[in-house]
C-alpha cells in the first residue's frame, strides 16, 4: 500500500481526514471519467478568487480565498482550470498515484 504523510500550508478550514475522505475521492473519479486531466501541470498563476466554480469541487472561490489557475488538455481542448488550494493538491495527488498504480512497461 503506498502511503504518502501529507503536509499542507493553510488547511485550517478543512482537516485533513475531510480532505482524505471527501476530495480525493472525488479528484479520482474526476480523473477516471476524463473531466480532469491525468497529467499535472504547475499553476500558472494564483491570486485572490474570482467568483468562477473550482473544477473539483464545484464550488465558488471567492475572493477571500486562494484561486490557482492551471492550463490543462482536457479531452484534447486546452482549457484553464481553476482551483481551491487544496482541492488541486487533491488533484496533484491523485494525479501522482494514478501514474504510481499504473503498469511499468
Ligand atoms: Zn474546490
Amino acid at each position: 500500500m503506498y502511503e504518502t504523510t501529507i503536509y499542507l500550508v493553510g488547511t485550517d478550514a478543512m482537516p485533513l481526514t475531510q480532505f482524505e475522505s471527501a476530495l480525493r475521492p472525488l479528484a479520482r473519479d474526476r480523473i477516471s471519467k476524463g473531466r480532469l486531466p491525468r497529467k499535472v501541470r504547475p499553476p500558472l498563476w494564483g491570486g485572490n478568487g474570482t467568483g468562477q466554480l473550482c473544477a473539483l469541487c464545484d464550488k465558488t472561490i471567492p475572493p477571500s480565498e486562494v484561486e490557482l489557475e492551471v492550463e490543462a488538455l482536457v479531452n484534447g481542448t486546452l482549457r484553464t482550470l481553476r482551483f481551491h488550494v487544496l482541492c488541486e493538491s487533491a488533484w496533484q495527488l491523485e494525479c501522482a498515484r494514478d501514474d504510481y498504480l499504473k503498469p511499468h512497461l
